[in-house]
């Protein structure tokens, strides 16, 4: 049962997307089949974007938590890493309700959507370089819908898949926290570090950090 995505993900279901079995990397379909096997009730599969089609702000994360977004099916729910995330997109007026760490909870997003770059949990929450390239097609069609004028990496991971998926070299330029880039189509790029909770432990990204990301790209969201 698809997760309740809290609006309109994709109404037109234009943009590509990896099917539930999508069967193009071998270990994470082993990793996949193992999961469903250990916990049935799971999501268990190439977890799909949340929020609007064509928001101006696409969020692109690294890949699924296993039991976060692989557990509920929807991005940065159900561990750590969405209470940082969806905690500071409310404070932005870039979301609505309740963040509660469960896909039913409400949060729906307003001019933002968030994928991951690698749409299966891989083991050790560690995608392997064939992995994030083979993925690449699907953040490639993620990027090309219209309407997007910031791209927001988290990581370095996410930095360059998304620089790839544009068909630019992956690390030119390399992943910085806080630059923004202006990308040769006119859009930009900005990059954070990643919301994960190790980050947030050791004080690599704190709160204020984050929250001087979002707020340094809200004007790149409106239209020039
Ligand atoms: S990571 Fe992407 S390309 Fe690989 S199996 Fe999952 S959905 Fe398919």
């Amino acid at each position: 049962m698809p997760p309740d995505h809290g609006g309109c993900p994709d109404p037109a279901g234009y943009i590509e997307a990896p099917g539930q079995d999508c069967p193009l990397c071998p270990r994470l379909v082993a990793y996949r089949h193992a999961n469903r096997q250990a916990n049935p009730d799971w999501f268990n599969a190439p977890v799909p974007s949340f929020g609007p089609a064509g928001a101006p702000l696409l969020i692109v994360g690294m890949a699924p938590g296993v039991k976060g977004a692989n557990r509920t099916g929807r991005p940065f729910t159900g561990d750590y890493a969405g209470m940082l995330l969806y905690q500071t997109l409310l404070k932005f007026g870039l979301a609505q309700g309740h963040y509660d760490a469960r896909p039913d909870d409400g949060l729906s997003l307003e001019r933002v959507r968030v994928v991951n770059a690698v749409r299966c949990v891989p083991p050790a929450n560690l995608p392997q370089p064939l992995e994030t390239r083979t993925c690449n097609r699907y953040l490639a069609a993620e990027l090309a819908t219209p309407g997007i004028r910031t791209i927001l990496a988290l990581g370095v991971l996410a930095h360059a898949a998304t620089l790839r998926a544009l068909g630019l070299p992956a690390t030119r330029p390399k992943f910085k926290h806080g630059q923004q880039i202006r990308l040769p189509d006119g859009r930009h790029l900005t990059d954070s570090y990643h919301v994960s909770r190790y980050n947030t432990n050791t004080g690599v990204l704190t709160t204020p950090m984050f929250e001087s990301v979002i707020q340094a790209l809200l004007p790149t969201l409106e239209p020039p």
